[in-house]
């Protein structure tokens, strides 16, 4: 593994569906093209819980990019718990995980 903070690269968030476990994102980044990154987790080569997902008969989509960020940029995403909010699947289609959401906990908004 590389840990090149500071390379300019593009940070992108997938949507995983269904859910896998607890997760239903996965943020990453690359420095080089997201859509190719994401044609290697969908064919397994990429991160274990993707490699789960689609073993699983799921599938990720690729929902945001954002070109021109660091490593530094995705790890403060993950800190603080953004990926939902960021996810246009999830905003535009809230009951389509309400699934998930069964946990007692009223939406922040
Ligand atoms: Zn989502």
């Amino acid at each position: 593994m590389q840990h090149r903070e500071d390379v300019p690269g593009s940070v992108y968030l997938l949507h995983l569906h269904p859910a896998y476990q607890h997760a239903r994102h996965y943020l990453g980044w690359t420095e080089g093209e997201p859509i190719e990154r994401l044609r290697i987790h969908l064919s397994g080569q990429g991160s274990p819980l993707i490699r789960a997902v689609v073993a699983g008969g799921g599938t990720a989509i690729l929902v945001r990019v954002w070109e021109g960020e660091t490593r530094k940029f995705e790890r403060m995403l993950k800190d603080r718990h953004y990926s939902p909010k960021l996810c246009s699947v999830c905003s535009e289609h809230p009951h389509a995980t309400r699934k998930e959401a069964n946990r007692g906990t009223p939406e922040d908004r």
